[in-house]
């Protein structure tokens, strides 16, 4: 399996600190907000990432981190006159909500700042007592960069062009740093604000260390993987590498992931451009699998942009791979009802062994095995889901073509099963024939409503007798119109 290493800015073959196993640690959202379609792209990157390495075989633990305070949080709090932690709280949980719609598994662990804070300070303690960080007489305690020769290693920085462009920047309250490049590591509170007492001062911690505090906690002092969107390489990811490998002694990741941005009709997503969405309102428009499928069909590294046009183009992609899971499974079914009659037998399950194929059937179940092999072909060259989804598409094609009433049972379950396998890498659900009934129920249920809102009675009635044949029967109720099957 092949990497592409930001710090090294190769692709690398892959080799895990221990064998079968992948430590991995993905930076999280800042909680103040319903997250945003942008937010979603390295949860569905990295989410895919982590199944691929699970089905190839690996033990993955996977960290994700809360960022829980924050300025943006403490605002929102001000504005509404609540506590900080009802804003993160709400938050978290509507972003869970988000996660589990993108089908986005839950991190083995989903740690939050505000409860690291204690190992926060133990690590700024180690930090001051090795000399890579000092207090300003404020109490505000800054990282040295001065005595990490290697920063500037991820993003490919020269730290003595850092310093002299930081010099430009003044930032009142700053003026005791030794170089303009060092950072925070804790500051002072500001009145209304939450706090943690500290050795240093009442304050709270910056942003970068809590991710080197959290990672170190729950994966260890060197971890396989380390990723997040692109624009966390500088300052984020670098002060990471900072912090945790001037406290540990030791090298913090050995493969660093960045995803591109996501861009909303060609132009940076921005609330002042009037083109930011959140995955809610995402949501209500789409099915959220569609958001899902449309960010894996570029590759993750590449600059996504997302208009209408892509979307309804995802939306026609996936539902082609849902249809032919479908028949897969009514045809299987029909032919599995069949074989049992022939046999006399009450619909007993056939075992699905190849020489129940017919040869033919095991030329086209091996073209198949072929798709398998171009699938993890794309996957390992750096997860190039592109090419993946290419692959996932050839499988339907095969199966259209060559998956009929006449074929065998075993065929059948075998194509499906080979379907559902690689779509489950890509987290892509592929629905069963009950859930797609429905779905056409209901779709037929708008479309009455709507010629009867147009006062098309005779469409409207068309549509509730096709419904009647399909044996389902139609409530006009006070909540809205419901059915139930005959
Ligand atoms: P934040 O809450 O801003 O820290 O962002 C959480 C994650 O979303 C980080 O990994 C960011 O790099 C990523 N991210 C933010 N905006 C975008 C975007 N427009 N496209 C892709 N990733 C993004
Ligand atoms: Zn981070």
């Amino acid at each position: 399996m092949k990497i592409f290493n930001t710090l090294s800015r190769r692709k690398e073959e892959f080799v895990p600190l221990t064998p079968g196993k992948v430590k991995m640690y993905v930076c999280g959202p800042t909680v103040y907000n319903y997250i945003h379609i942008g937010n979603a792209r390295p949860m569905i990157v990295f989410d895919t990432v982590r199944r691929y390495f699970e089905y190839k075989g690996y033990d993955v633990n996977f960290v994700s981190n809360f960022t829980d305070v924050d300025d943006k949080i403490i605002n929102r709090a001000i504005q509404e006159g609540v506590d900080a932690s009802v804003i993160s709280e709400r938050f978290i949980a509507e972003c869970r909500k988000d996660m589990a719609d993108l089908n986005v598994k839950p991190a083995t662990t989903h740690p939050r700042a505000t409860q690291e804070i204690e190992g926060m300070i133990q690590m700024i303690r180690t930090l001051i007592d090795t000399g890579h960080a000092y207090v300003a007489k404020d109490g505000t305690v800054y990282f040295r960069t001065a005595s990490f020769p290697e920063y500037g290693k991820l993003s490919h920085k020269n730290l003595e062009e850092l310093q002299s462009g930081f010099r430009q920047i003044k930032v009142t309250g700053e003026e005791d740093k030794e170089a303009p490049a060092d950072f925070v590591l804790w500051k002072p509170k500001k009145e209304g604000e939450p706090f943690w007492e500290s050795p240093w001062c009442d304050g709270r911690p910056g942003w970068h260390i809590e991710c080197s505090v959290m990672a170190k906690r729950y994966l260890g002092d060197e971890i396989d993987i380390h990723a997040g969107g692109e624009d966390l390489i500088f300052p984020h990811h670098e002060n990471e590498i900072a912090q945790s490998e001037c406290c540990n002694g030791k090298p913090f990741a050995r493969y660093w992931m960045h995803n591109g941005f996501l861009n909303i009709d060609n132009k940076k997503m921005s609330k002042s451009l009037n083109n930011f969405f959140t995955v809610r309102e995402i949501g209500e428009k789409y099915d959220l699998q569609v958001l899902r499928f449309f960010m894996l069909s570029a590759h993750y590294r590449s600059p996504l942009n997302f208009s209408a046009e892509l979307m309804e183009a995802s939306r026609n992609g996936l539902e082609r791979i849902r249809t032919a899971a479908g028949r897969l499974e009514e045809l299987e079914e029909k032919a599995r009802g069949a074989a049992s009659e022939a046999e006399g037998a009450e619909s007993r399950v056939q075992p699905a062994d190849a020489a129940s194929m017919t040869r033919g059937e095991q030329e086209n179940a091996a073209a198949a095995d072929g798709l398998v092999e171009k699938f993890e072909a794309a996957m390992d060259d750096d997860f190039n889901t592109a090419d993946a989804v290419s692959a996932v598409f050839e499988l339907v094609k095969l199966s259209n073509s060559t998956a009929d009433e006449n074929s065998s049972p075993v065929y059948l379950s075998f194509l499906r099963e080979t379907l559902e396998r690689l779509c489950g890498v890509l987290g892509i659900i592929t629905r069963t024939k009950q859930e797609t009934l429905d779905e056409k129920i209901e779709e037929m249920i708008r479309r009455r409503q709507q010629a009867r809102k147009e006062k098309n009675f005779a469409l409207a009635d068309q549509i509730r007798k096709e419904l009647s044949e399909m044996g389902i029967i139609l409530e006009d109720t006070r909540e809205g119109v419901k059915w139930k099957r005959a």
